[in-house]
């Protein structure tokens, strides 16, 4: 299972950029998208439906802003796409709140991360795979710092933040335990754990 969500992830990390206006080349991504992950996992994305152009675009707005859709599967097909656009300049100075969780070059959100070879904390863009240097104790998500509401626990060389306070979760690897970042493979095991808390299934 980790394995089809590692080949879909390294095939996606592949395909070209969709530049020009932001609604063409959204469709043309994600149309791109859904073409790759058929190849590989045609579960993934069964029964999905496109909203209108109108919603698509909100929601687009809303998961670059860190508000993801409820619909996983949908989440995931927007989120891969918005990853292929070039997403408009203006957008990036409104993003971040007053926690830096945020990428200096595009204004994304991270999706994994990892810890080098100090054991200083890395996070990854969600969008243009920019690694930026963390606050060792935020959930990236909603700037949650209290201790009492951050767990984690490890899995070597990964290890899984929970936020008690947004639920969501977060995939570090060590590097001082396996040193090579192989981000595809990250983002597999990231998107595993989720599906397993899911499907409530023991990982
Ligand atoms: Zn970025
Ligand atoms: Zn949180």
């Amino acid at each position: 299972m980790v394995e089809i969500l590692e080949e879909v992830h390294r095939r996606l990390s592949r395909l070209p950029k969709h530049p020009g206006p932001l609604a063409k080349g959204l469709k043309e991504a994600l149309l791109e998208v859904r073409r790759v992950v058929e190849a590989v996992a045609p579960w993934l994305l069964s029964g999905v439906q496109l909203p209108p152009e109108g919603q698509l675009l909100q929601d687009a707005w809303q998961l670059r802003e860190g508000k993801v859709p409820k619909n996983g599967a949908y989440a995931f097909w927007l989120h891969q796409a918005l990853r292929l656009v070039s997403w408009p300049e203006a957008s990036r100075a409104s993003s971040g709140g007053d926690w830096q969780e945020r990428c200096p070059s595009c204004g994304g959100f991270p999706d994994v991360g990892y810890l080098d070879a100090e054991g200083r904390r890395f996070h990854v863009c969600a969008f243009c795979d920019t690694q930026f240097r963390s606050m060792r104790l935020a959930c990236p998500y909603c700037g949650e710092t209290h201790p009492g509401r951050l767990a984690y626990y490890e899995e070597n060389p990964y290890r899984i933040h929970v936020c008690r306070s947004c639920g969501e979760r977060f995939v570090l690897q060590d590097l001082r335990l396996k040193a090579h970042l192989d981000l595809p493979a990250l983002r597999a095991r990231a998107a595993w754990y989720a599906l397993a808390e899911e499907n409530d299934v023991e990982v």
